[in-house]
C-alpha cells in the first residue's frame, strides 16, 4: 500500500509517500480502507521530534473509511460498513489496522470527509468543555487561535454551554471566522495586547478559564487573563512547549489552576469513547455543530499540509483524501 513514511525527524520534507506493507486485521482488530485522514498538530510535533517516536514512522492517527476485513472475536463490524477513528497510529496510509473498541460508525448523515474532520479535534472541544473546566451559563472564556481546527469547534460547545467566549485569531479573516463560530468578542492578538482587551471586556475582573493551545507565546499572559482562582488550561504547544513554569507564579496570579490535559486520558474507556463521540456526531447530523473543512490535500501532499498547517495558513480543519 501507499502510506507517507518519515524516516528521520525534521521539517515537512521529511515525510516521503513510500510503498509501505499492508496491515493485517488480527484479532480483536479490524482492517479499514481509509477515504480520509485528518490532520492534526499533534502530527507536526511527532515530524519534528517535539513528541518522539519510533522510526520508521507513518504519522496520523485519525481517519474515517470502509471496513475490510474483520478480525477474529471482534463483534458490532461487518465488511463494507463506515467507520472513523481517533488515535489510532498509522493513518497516513491507503489501510489502516484499527482496534476494534477505537472504531466509531458513521452516521450517513455525517459522512466519512466529516466523521475524519471531527473526531480528535471534535472529542477534544467536548472534554475541555464539559470535563476539563465544566463551563456553566454566564461563566466568561478565552478561547486561543479560534478560527483553527480545534478552535472553532471550543467556541461553537462553549456558546453551547452558556458562557461568553473571547476568542482570539492573529488575521482579520480569522477573526471573522472566530465571530461566525459564535465568539462574542474577537481580539487579533498578533497586533493587540489581548491581555488589556480581556481586562477591558470584562470590566477588570478577567475570566473563569482560559483554553489556550498556542503555548509558550501566550501562557503567562494567559494567565494574567484569569480571575482569581481561576482555571488556566494549557492543552497545546503550536508556538513552542511550555518550559519552567514554577507553581509559586500560579499562587501569585490570583491562586490558579493549572492543567496540561490530553485527549487519550479522557476517552481511556469505551463507554467515554462512545459518550463524546456519540454526543459530537449528533450535534454535527443535526447542523448544530458546524465542522469547516478549510483545506483538502492528496495523501502524497501530505509536506505541504504541514507547511501549511505551521505556516499559520490554515483555517478549520486540514484533511488528505486517499484515493
Ligand atoms: P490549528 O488549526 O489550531 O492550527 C494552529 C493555530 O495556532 C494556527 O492556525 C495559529 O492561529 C495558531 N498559532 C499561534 N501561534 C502559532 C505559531 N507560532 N505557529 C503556528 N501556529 C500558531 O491546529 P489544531 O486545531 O490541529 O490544533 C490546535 C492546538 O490544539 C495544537 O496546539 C494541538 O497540539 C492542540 N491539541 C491538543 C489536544 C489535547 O488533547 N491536548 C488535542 C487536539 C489538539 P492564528 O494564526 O490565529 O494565531
Amino acid at each position: 500500500m501507499k502510506a507517507i513514511e518519515l524516516a528521520q525527524h525534521g521539517g515537512p520534507e521529511v515525510l516521503v509517500l513510500r510503498d509501505a506493507e499492508k496491515p493485517q486485521a488480527a484479532a480483536g482488530r479490524v482492517l479499514v480502507k481509509l477515504v480520509v485522514a485528518g490532520v492534526n498538530y499533534i502530527d507536526t510535533y511527532q515530524r519534528s521530534g517535539l513528541y518522539p517516536v519510533k522510526l520508521p514512522f507513518i504519522p496520523g492517527q485519525e481517519g474515517a473509511g470502509v471496513v475490510e476485513e474483520v478480525g477474529e472475536g471482534v463483534r458490532g463490524f461487518r465488511v463494507g460498513e463506515q467507520v472513523a477513528y481517533t488515535g489510532v497510529p498509522f493513518s497516513y496510509a491507503e489501510y489502516v489496522s484499527a482496534p476494534a473498541d477505537r472504531l466509531i460508525k458513521v452516521p450517513k448523515k455525517v459522512g466519512l470527509e466529516t466523521a475524519a474532520a471531527v473526531l480528535l479535534q471534535g472529542l477534544t472541544a467536548h472534554y475541555l468543555v464539559n470535563s476539563t473546566y465544566p463551563l456553566k451559563r454566564g461563566d466568561l472564556c478565552l478561547v486561543h487561535a479560534a478560527a483553527g481546527g480545534v478552535g472553532q469547534l471550543l467556541v461553537q460547545l462553549a456558546k453551547r454551554k452558556g458562557a461568553s467566549v473571547i476568542a482570539t485569531a492573529s488575521t482579520r479573516e480569522k477573526t471573522e471566522l472566530a465571530r461566525r463560530a459564535g465568539a462574542d468578542h474577537v481580539i487579533r492578538y498578533s497586533d493587540e495586547d489581548f491581555v488589556a482587551e480581556v481586562r477591558r471586556l470584562t470590566g477588570g475582573r478577567g475570566v473563569e478559564v482560559v483554553y489556550d493551545s498556542v503555548g509558550k507565546a501566550t501562557f503567562e499572559k494567559s494567565l494574567d487573563c484569569l480571575k482569581p482562582r481561576g482555571m488556566m488550561v494549557s492543552f497545546g504547544n503550536s508556538s513552542g512547549k511550555v518550559e519552567g513554569i514554577e507553581p509559586v507564579l500560579l499562587m501569585r496570579k490570583g491562586s490558579l489552576f493549572l492543567t496540561r490535559p490530553t485527549l487519550d486520558h479522557y476517552i481511556s474507556d469505551r463507554a467515554s469513547l462512545e459518550e463524546r463521540a456519540g454526543e459530537i456526531l449528533r450535534l454535527v447530523a443535526s447542523g448544530k455543530l458546524k465542522v469547516m473543512i478549510g483545506a483538502r490535500f492528496r495523501l502524497g501532499d501530505a509536506a505541504q499540509a504541514h507547511r501549511d498547517l505551521e505556516g499559520r495558513k490554515t483555517t478549520g480543519k486540514v484533511v488528505l483524501s486517499i484515493d
